[in-house]
């Protein structure tokens, strides 16, 4: 294992910043996967799951088992980590402008689709290498002008040359539950299956630019947009949702990491035997049929369903009270699905989503992620 650290535009005079980066493995013998935990900040069960990883990997590169090459770093928002406000964590937006650790990277197809319009030929393995190489420099093309933008320019140039990319978050109160592209729906429900995941939920753009999709989008894009090259989709992105942010549970974590390796060596980077990954416990989902339950009021939440439960349309989901008359308003779902997660407080201000269900009734367009 190699340690390396990536200083961070600093974000004032006397203060430092930077990453750790862990390298498993050799670059180029195989194929290369990149791991991060916890780019919202304040989503720790994720370092449980990085921590473990690095002791994994670190014996299984003992062994010689590493086929390629891993980039793990097990904290990727050092921004994020020191951000609190009167007592209470705030890993996911940046205070100094509000916005989300997780959206706005670059995009970057329209970067390099010029140049690759004269450079690729008619056979996709010579594609994928110039495609690969103009991505990455597009990305270390860059600039940054301030901490969060340098530190999410650097964590792409770390991974938009993988081949599969893993972003591991979690959700407020949740089942496990992963979000991929559409036209990787296999890849994503092997992945599904390898974690125990209840929902994978798929679209072909989410909005805003996350992370995972900085990395996997670009194939795609270029795939539609130079429709005379064959392209293919040479990197797969997911944003794993381990659960809810108080799961910090080390059986729990031990069977996550296990989960990853068994998946990178379905994959092929890790030459472990792989021990029959147990059968998908969900078929994915669109992205777009994920129901939002939102309070129309302000109130006091009471639910009635929670992470995990099947629902049927129609169901009611929650009560809420309205604070100044006890006025009781019955909230319920209009898709027959999986609740897969639910906010944290039982205050709900007007408009608040307060559950989400994996289901396919909806066809919701736009931004279809939460803010
Ligand atoms: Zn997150």
């Amino acid at each position: 294992m190699q340690t390396d650290i990536i200083e961070i535009q600093s974000p004032a005079p006397g203060t430092q910043l930077s990453l750790q980066v862990l390298r498993f493995g050799t670059p180029g013998t195989g194929p290369k996967a990149y791991i991060q935990g916890a780019l919202h900040a304040d989503e720790v069960p994720a370092i449980l799951v990085t921590r473990q990883l690095a002791r994994q990997l670190a014996e299984l590169e003992a062994q010689g088992a590493i086929h390629g090459e891993i980039v793990l770093v097990p904290v990727a928002n050092p921004i994020g980590m020191a951000q609190h406000i009167l007592g209470a964590h705030q890993g996911r937006f940046d205070v100094r402008d509000g916005s989300n650790f997780n959206r706005g990277y670059a995009e970057l197809a329209p970067l390099v689709i010029d140049q690759l319009r004269n450079q690729l030929t008619p056979v996709v393995s010579n594609n994928t290498p110039l495609i690969r190489s103009a991505l990455k420099a597009a990305a270390d093309a860059q600039v940054a002008s301030h901490s969060t933008q340098d530190l999410k320019n650097q964590l792409l140039r770390l991974a938009v040359d993988a081949d599969i990319v893993l972003d591991l978050h979690c959700d407020t109160d949740a089942v496990m539950h992963i979000y991929a592209l559409t036209p990787q729906a296999a890849i994503a429900e092997e992945l599904g299956a390898a974690l125990g995941a209840r929902a994978v939920l798929l679209a072909t753009e989410s909005g805003d630019c996350p992370f995972d999709e900085a990395c996997s989008r670009p194939w795609l894009v270029l795939q539609q947009q130079l429709p005379q090259f064959p392209i293919e989709l040479a990197c797969f992105g997911a944003t794993v949702e381990l659960r809810g942010e108080t799961d910090t549970d080390h059986t729990l974590a031990a069977q996550d990491a296990h989960g990853v390796c068994q998946f990178l060596a379905q994959r092929g980077v890790l030459s472990v035997p792989v021990i029959g990954l147990p059968e998908a416990l969900c078929f994915p989902t669109p992205l777009s049929g994920s129901e939002p339950i939102t309070a129309p009021h302000a109130g006091v939440v009471v639910f009635h369903r929670q992470p995990g439960d099947k629902v049927q349309a129609g169901e009611l989901i929650a009560d809420l009270v309205n604070a100044a008359t006890g006025e009781v308003t019955a909230l319920r779902c209009q898709s027959a699905g999986l609740l897969y997660a639910r906010c944290g407080s039982r205050w709900a201000t007007a408009g608040k989503r307060l559950a989400k269900i994996a289901g396919t009734t909806l066809a919701r367009t736009g931004r279809l992620l939460s803010p």
